[in-house]
């Protein structure tokens, strides 16, 4: 019994050894301070340029003031789930919120996003549906497709021929249909063409579902996100997205129809069986809602150090993916040169981890950067000229 117990871990080292080989293996890194331009990465001071927390919301005065007098009125924990005992009256507060931000009747709260998609998908589409889901989409899209009983087809990435073709030969064939996007694509950066995409789906009586987690609080005039950047609002049958970025809390959330929203709290099983989100994160949701809506110009400046980065980096020739979010993809090529430029840049004073099959597809290996409102022109500089050093040194760039 015990021998049989070792063979099977050696078949987990073979396996983890084969990473290693490929430079594929992932381990953990110790953070020891808050999400702020400058970070204590195990001991080392240095400039992040790789955080989700895209407006420094996760650290600001006011979204910190709001989480402690939650803990202080009702806790650190909901204790039961939100059809049980766990559902505060905060918890709504922030559904209302989060509709009346995206123009939605209702919005439903998740853990995360990743249990969001998951929920989401697995329930509205079952046997005898299909989703047809964008080559790029996010992990939790992907799983949500898995666990559903609904047949999936991968559609190329933005590719709206593609996406047409395959609703013109699957129409009639099934009860629903679901197209599923990233709102903002997490890896490259590129914000997914929803005009066209909208108009597919109201084409074909198609639902739309954009997952929106790297949108929300970066696009549109409110910061609601690419819905409201094309001027969409209402024309998204599901939006879903994640309050642990830009709004620099945590919670997934569904805004959508009432009937839509009434049916998952019936039968997204992430919903249902997970405990309600802790007091702190949800009023720090909300604080942090309120600031983005009421202080664009932190999202102008965010934009701004993005527009800044990226030229910088272009005109040292380094290969990026065409886009305008805050997030950066400088390709590297094969995931070993990707993990050596990281190092490298580590080294020089920079943290930005290298991004690898399977994340991203072979051969498309990345320093995946992103920068936040809260950099200053001067963290800009100094994170542009260690690129240029480590580029020219590793033959990446001339
Ligand atoms: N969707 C996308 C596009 C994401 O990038 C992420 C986070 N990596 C998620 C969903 C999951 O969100 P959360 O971290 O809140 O689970």
């Amino acid at each position: 019994m015990f021998k049989q117990t070792l063979t099977q871990e050696e078949s987990l080292t073979k396996e983890l050894d084969l990473l290693e080989q490929h430079g594929l293996r992932r381990t953990l890194r110790t953070v020891e301070t808050g999400a702020e331009p400058e970070i204590v990465v195990e001991g080392k001071k240095l400039l992040l340029l790789s955080t989700n927390n895209y407006l420094g919301l996760a650290t600001h005065p006011r979204v910190k003031a709001k989480a402690i007098e939650a803990v202080q009125q009702f806790g650190t924990g909901s204790g039961g789930s939100r059809l049980i005992t766990g559902n505060l009256r905060l918890h709504e507060e922030l559904e209302q919120t989060i509709a009346a931000w995206k123009g939605t009747e209702a919005a439903q709260l998740f853990s995360c996003g990743y249990l969001a998609n998951v929920g989401t998908i697995s329930a509205l589409a079952g046997k005898g549906d299909l989703v047809l889901s964008d080559e790029l989409n996010h992990a939790s899209m992907i799983d949500g497709c898995r666990l559903s009983k609904a047949a999936t087809m991968v559609y190329r990435h933005v590719d709206m021929d593609d996406l047409h073709q395959k609703l013109r030969d699957t129409r009639g064939q099934y009860r629903r249909t679901l197209i599923a996007t990233d709102g903002v694509f997490s890896m490259d950066g590129n914000i997914a063409p929803l005009p066209e995409l909208v108009s597919l789906a109201e084409q074909y009586g198609a639902w739309l579902m954009v997952d929106d987690a790297h949108g929300t609080g970066v696009l549109g005039d409110t910061g609601a996100g690419s819905v409201e950047h094309f001027g969409l609002s209402g024309r998204v049958h599901l939006s879903v997205g994640t309050l642990s970025k830009a709004c620099g809390a945590e919670s997934g959330y569904v805004a959508g129809s009432q009937t839509v929203i009434e049916y998952l709290l019936n039968r997204a099983r992430s919903f249902i069986f997970q405990t309600a989100l802790s007091p702190g994160v949800v009023a720090a949701s909300l604080e942090a809602i309120h600031i983005i809506r009421t202080e664009p110009a932190l999202r102008h400046q965010l934009l701004s150090n993005a527009r800044y980065l990226r030229e910088g980096l272009k005109s040292y020739g380094f290969r990026l993916i065409e886009g305008e979010t805050p997030i950066i993809a400088v390709l590297i090529g094969e995931a070993k040169t990707a993990v050596r430029f990281s190092r490298r840049l580590e080294e020089a004073g920079v943290y930005a981890p290298a991004i690898r099959p399977p994340t991203v597809p072979e051969g498309m290996s990345r320093i995946r950067c992103t920068v936040m409102a809260t950099h200053t022109t001067a963290q800009l500089d100094f994170a542009l000229a260690q690129f240029k050093q480590v580029g020219q040194e590793l033959g990446v760039i001339s």
